[in-house]
């Protein structure tokens, strides 16, 4: 017998990739170009040219051994260094490389760290509706952990405390947040984020145990605006930060990324090993090799972002010249707008029928909601705007 639990996640995909896998099957038949494919957070924009550089110099003037090789369990350490040095100077901290492993993404981030703190199936992890759908797996299923969603405080998708307060108890082991957050695209303000810390303080020590604060961040460059985004670990002791370069470099299918484990985390060492222990059981070896070179090179860049602020302000602008409702995010390339009718499948599904493609919210916790992906080529935001108006209609006057 198999394990019932893999296969069952074996055979569902989620629904993100079969609308993906829709688009594709349609793109066959009426064209790419026809398709509006906003499902999927693939981000369009090219990497930059400073990645592409370093990797024609490190395969041309390297030792294909040592490029291709083993590294290091946690990473090589001049990549190690540089994204400490790139962190202490964007955020005033003192981290080294003993603070980082690198990683095969932030899944792989997450997997690891939910892995290395859960002592007990008992544990239990908190998340934040909206939420990115993988969270439920890494925690129940990789970490063997429970996961506890709080509701979506719909009005600005900041946290929503008095739920919250409900859900803490002594097995809460962790708290998980997303900011730049992956469905809603909205930044906690600095008052969620005193709220939520002082609260987590006030808890650990009721219970006399720490609660960890995974920050999952791989958002943290897409902002727009002037506000600069609150960086949580210097904030709250016991954080620990997931990180990745596919969004802000654009090279989610390179796989490469960080956790963060700062000096401050109570029984630093002992955390740290547990991260180590969690990435060989879970079979990771180390980060690929190649990209540990690029990124000790890129570890300050981001690709040119500025076609996302583009396509945000036109979708904005459009969806709500057509009566959509949509909170204006600071961050990430998500819209989250009210679907016009409760049901977002049925929606999602109405949407269908004009070739354009949206995730129902309702796979990130928050019902009545449709993800708009907009990494997309501007093109396709405005030839699809017109589409999005078509489908307000059918619902005018109902
Ligand atoms: N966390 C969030 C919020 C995401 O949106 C994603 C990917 O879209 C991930 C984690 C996984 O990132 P990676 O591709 O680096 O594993």
């Amino acid at each position: 017998m198999l394990n019932q639990n893999m296969l069952a996640l074996g055979k569902k995909r989620s629904t993100i990739r079969e609308i993906f896998e829709f688009g594709n099957q349609r793109a066959k038949v009426i064209g790419r170009e026809n398709v509006f494919d906003f499902s999927i957070g693939n981000p369009n924009v090219p990497a930059p040219d400073s990645v592409q550089e370093a990797i024609c110099d490190i395969v041309t003037n390297q030792n294909p051994a040592a490029v291709h090789g083993y590294t290091s369990a946690q990473g090589r350490e001049d990549s190690r260094n540089a994204i400490a040095a790139s962190l202490n100077a964007r955020f005033g901290t003192d981290y080294a490389a003993k603070n980082l492993y690198l990683t095969v993404g932030a899944a792989a981030s997450l997997s690891i760290c939910l892995k290395a703190l859960t002592a007990s199936p008992e544990d239990e992890f908190i998340i934040f509706a909206p939420h990115f759908p993988e969270y439920q797996v890494f925690i129940e299923q990789g970490a063997g952990a429970k996961c506890v969603i709080v509701p979506a405080q719909i009005e600005d998708f900041q946290i929503n405390f008095e739920a919250f307060e409900r859900k803490l108890n002594p097995h809460t082991k962790g708290v998980l947040i997303n900011s730049p957050n992956n469905p809603s695209g909205v930044v906690y303000s600095e008052a969620t984020i005193d709220r939520l810390t002082a609260l987590l303080n006030k808890k650990a020590a009721e219970y006399g145990h720490p609660i960890y604060l995974i920050s999952d961040e791989p958002y943290r460059e897409i902002i727009y605006g002037t506000r600069e985004i609150p960086f949580i670990a210097p904030k709250y002791k016991n954080t620990l930060v997931c990180y990745s370069y596919s969004k802000s470099l654009s090279l989610p299918g390179e796989r490469i990324g960080y956790v963060l484990v700062p000096n401050t985390v109570e029984s630093f060492d002992d955390v740290y090993a547990a991260v180590c222990g969690a990435g060989r059981v879970l079979g990771y070896v180390c980060a690929p090799a190649l990209f540990q070179q690029v990124i000790a090179r890129c570890a300050a860049d981001t690709a040119d972002l500025s076609i996302y602020a583009e396509n945000r302000k036109l979708l904005l602008e459009g969806l709500a010249a057509f009566g959509y409702k949509c909170i204006e995010p600071e961050g990430a390339f998500y819209l989250f707008p009210q679907t016009l009718e409760a049901d977002d499948y049925a929606f999602c599904e109405r949407a269908k029928k004009y070739d354009l493609l949206l995730v129902p919210g309702t796979d990130f916790g928050a019902p009545g909601h449709m993800r708009i992906s907009y990494c997309v080529q501007t093109e396709t935001v405005r030839r699809a705007l017109p589409l999005f108006e078509k489908l307000a209609k059918e619902y005018a006057g109902k």
